[in-house]
């Protein structure tokens, strides 16, 4: 058991006489590049945050100043990085990240950052799977074993603690949730599947489906509308009662129930952690999933399986991106 970790809220003082540690988290997202400094209590003393490079040359110019700043009066062991699609954690390599970081991959995220990384210890993983750290070390599923966790934007990241490990699989690529196939004859992916969850639950999907009822013309606040609704809103007017607005969610959650119910009777987990800007939307999405859930579980699980949001406040990413640098360096167990 980790001996270093407070029972208190992360964002809080740390409690313990035990020595703090420090490491840099780096969270590298499609939009932005976010960093911290975290101490080994996943308290984040400094953040900052800059427009994601698109090339490994921005990498690098980015990069030198945050580690700078970052590590300035601190002495730092290690740098964790956590990065959307497919990374190598022993290259640090980007394998595969699709859209807006494209120009990344094959490029090694330690050897980008150049000088800046010299004697520290680089390590990266998946972004969604450092989230998920961030709630295992100080969050929702602080001393579980067995854990599912999905972030639910854009499109939908996924990761899985499996008898207190972290999986990642023979290629890295353990845990892309929003691949699974929920429908073999469904629309292609951008993974290059078909019929993903991603194509069904996702903010473009649910967006793609109220654009598509706005060009049918079909009577729906989603068609008065001046300009197309994005997700927040056909939730909003799901919930106000628009017909069209709550078969659209409707449906999305029942795909995302019956996706769950596959992965419940696979990793047979404690609880279900739902993060991202979809599950802002609180009990209006979780409690008729947890019904589709549990009709779809109740003979073989037998009970009801928490789903719960995640607990680390904000800066999850960076946090967790630091976590994994305590857990490879191990001076945080989980
Ligand atoms: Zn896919």
């Amino acid at each position: 058991m980790l001996k270093n970790r407070p029972e208190n809220n992360p964002t809080s003082s740390p409690e313990s006489s035990e020595k703090l540690h420090y490491a840099i988290g780096l969270d590298l997202g499609g939009t932005n590049l976010k960093g911290g400094l975290v101490d080994s209590s996943g308290h984040l003393h400094i953040a900052l945050t800059e427009p994601a490079p698109r090339n490994p040359s921005d990498f690098t110019a980015v990069t030198g100043p945050f580690l700078k700043k970052l590590g300035a009066n601190h002495e730092i062991g290690a740098i964790g990085i956590g990065c959307k699609g497919v990374v190598d954690p022993k290259t640090t390599k980007v394998m595969f990240s699709p859209g807006d970081l494209k120009q990344l991959e094959g490029h090694s995220l330690r050897e980008m950052m150049g000088v800046g990384a010299a004697g520290k210890s680089v390590h990266t993983d998946n972004d969604a799977r450092t989230a998920l750290i961030a709630e295992w070390l100080w969050g929702a599923a602080k001393g579980c074993q067995d854990v599912l966790m999905l972030t639910l934007g854009t499109g939908i990241g996924g990761a899985m603690l499996v008898q207190g490990q972290i999986m990642r699989g023979s290629h890295g690529a353990a845990g892309h949730i929003g691949h699974m196939t929920i429908n073999p004859y469904g629309p292609m992916c951008i993974c290059g599947n078909y019929g993903c969850i991603e194509t069904v639950f996702s903010a473009r999907s649910i967006e793609a489906e109220a654009y598509s009822a706005r060009h049918r013309r079909v009577q729906s606040v989603l068609t008065d509308r001046a300009h197309a609704s994005d997700c927040s809103q056909v939730f909003q007017a799901a919930a106000e009662s628009d017909e069209v607005a709550a078969w659209i969610i409707d449906r999305a959650v029942m795909h995302l129930g019956a996706a769950l119910a596959s992965l419940v009777h696979l990793v047979d987990p404690e609880m279900i952690i739902l993060g991202g800007q979809i599950a802002e939307a609180g009990p209006q999405l979780i409690e008729p999933l947890r019904v589709e859930l549990h009709r779809r579980t109740r003979f073989i699980i037998g009970t009801d399986i928490p789903i719960v949001l995640p607990r680390i406040p904000s800066h999850a990413g960076v946090i967790g991106a630091a976590g994994l640098a305590f857990l490879e360096t191990g001076i945080v167990q989980g």
